[in-house]
């Protein structure tokens, strides 16, 4: 048996292996960081990801706990301090202010893109971590003392596998851990687009018959429109030129942000909830995507995932500063108790949300329009829900 290259691999540069890369190898641990591309270093500054996320206040603040706040705020993001709900139907609304929960924002929207290369920017900087790009994870064996990893490039040795390689996760797959799931029969259509109107750092969302159409403030006076809709009515969309497609927008809208202008490409997503009830074996652990698909309503996948790297370190670190075995049963465990009720309790709430706001009886339309302007009138409720969204129990 050779001994440990490294004491953790993660497998799976994104978000949120990044940011367990980081807290790890900030506090000592040697750590392989391992991702199939080459995380995106330069691009011009007018170009903007499609893939965006709302990071909560708790996320952001885990990000200025890292020291990489100060990039993402040179490479640009946006801060949101309010959030407008509507509903198609009835008159419906509901207005959450940061200033409700005693805060000045809420979270910020950042494209995905901006916080990867600032946390790869300070994995570069710690001699903690090596870095492995444009390389994939070819098969794994673990045994009592650890896990051999093949990859394409060269074969490493560590004491714990993580996993943090999204939805299709090779690593779930190849230590037959169960997903269980449905398909929305969804897609969400995402583009960035020039408001007329100021955004006033708010993020807009109506809800349509089809689905939740969001409009993310983003830097620069921009917005990133995250619109779930049925496939057929994505086809139509997605077809239509630039200029038909922000009329549609405008229309859907009803202008609360006037008129449109695109900027760059239309993509979609096809919309699933997936899940696996099982989030470790032995000396391998699951992150991420790789263990929680939800819906993009609330946008808060990114945020479950950055928890979930918050709460592995955690044990790990733990379990290192006693001199115990890192990737014990009894510490992988540990991590799955604690993220485990907080990401079904998140996906249960997705999920019951989507289907109230895609109901079509007149009865639950007509409760959930009269219950969200009810909702609006009790500030005590609204500050619990300012709370949560803010990423705090
Ligand atoms: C339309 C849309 C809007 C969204 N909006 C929000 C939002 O506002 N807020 C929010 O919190 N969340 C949002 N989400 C969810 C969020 O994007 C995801 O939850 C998040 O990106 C997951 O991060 P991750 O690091 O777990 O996985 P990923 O971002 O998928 O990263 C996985 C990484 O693993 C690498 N990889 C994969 N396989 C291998 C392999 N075999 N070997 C090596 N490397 C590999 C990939 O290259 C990639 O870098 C949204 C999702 C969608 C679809």
């Amino acid at each position: 048996m050779t001994s440990a290259t490294h004491q953790v691999a993660i497998v799976g540069g994104g978000m949120v292996g990044a940011t367990l890369a980081c807290l790890l190898a900030d506090k000592g641990v040697s750590v392989a960081l391992i991702d199939a591309a080459e995380p995106s270093q330069q691009w011009a500054n007018d170009d903007y990801d499609l893939r965006v996320s709302a990071l909560t206040l708790s996320s952001v603040r885990l990000l200025k706990s890292l020291g990489v706040w100060a990039d993402i705020q040179q490479l640009g993001q946006q801060s949101m301090q309010k959030m407008f709900v509507w509903d198609h139907f009835g008159s419906g609304e509901l207005l959450i202010d940061s200033a409700d929960a005693g805060e000045v924002d809420m979270g910020s929207v950042v494209e995905n893109r901006i916080t990867v290369r600032a946390l790869w920017n300070k994995l570069r900087s710690l001699e903690n971590c090596d870095l492995f790009t444009s390389t994939q994870l070819l098969n794994f064996s673990s045994d009592d003392a650890g896990v051999d990893i093949q990859l394409c490039s060269q074969q490493i040795r560590v004491e714990l596998l993580v996993g943090a390689d999204g939805a299709h996760s090779k690593i779930r797959a190849l230590s037959h851990i169960e997903d269980y799931g449905w398909d929305y029969q969804q897609q969400a259509i995402v583009a960035t687009v020039r408001p007329t109107m100021p955004h006033q750092q708010t993020a807009w969302q109506r809800f349509l018959a089809e689905g939740p159409l969001a409009l993310l403030p983003l830097r620069d006076g921009l917005i990133s429109i995250v619109w779930s809709t049925t496939p057929a009515i994505s086809e139509e969309l997605l077809a239509l030129s630039d200029e038909a497609f922000c009329r549609e927008l405008s229309v859907a809208s009803e202008q609360k942000l006037g008129d449109f202008e695109l900027l760059g490409a239309r993509a979609a997503f096809p919309l699933k909830m997936q899940f696996s009830t099982e989030y470790s074996q032995q000396r391998v652990v699951l992150i991420g995507d790789a263990i929680h698909s939800i819906h993009p309503l609330a946008g808060q996948g990114a945020n479950l995932g950055l928890k979930d790297a918050q709460s592995l370190a955690e044990v790990v670190l733990q379990a290192q500063q006693k001199g115990r075995d890192i990737a014990s049963q009894q510490v992988l465990k540990r991590y799955e108790r604690q993220r485990k009720a907080d990401n079904l309790v998140m996906m249960g709430v997705m999920d019951a949300l989507k289907r109230l706001f895609t109901a079509d009886a007149t009865a639950v339309q007509l409760i959930r329009s009269s219950g969200m302007s009810l909702l609006n009138k009790l500030p005590l409720l609204k500050k619990q829900i300012c709370r949560y969204a803010m990423g705090f129990k």
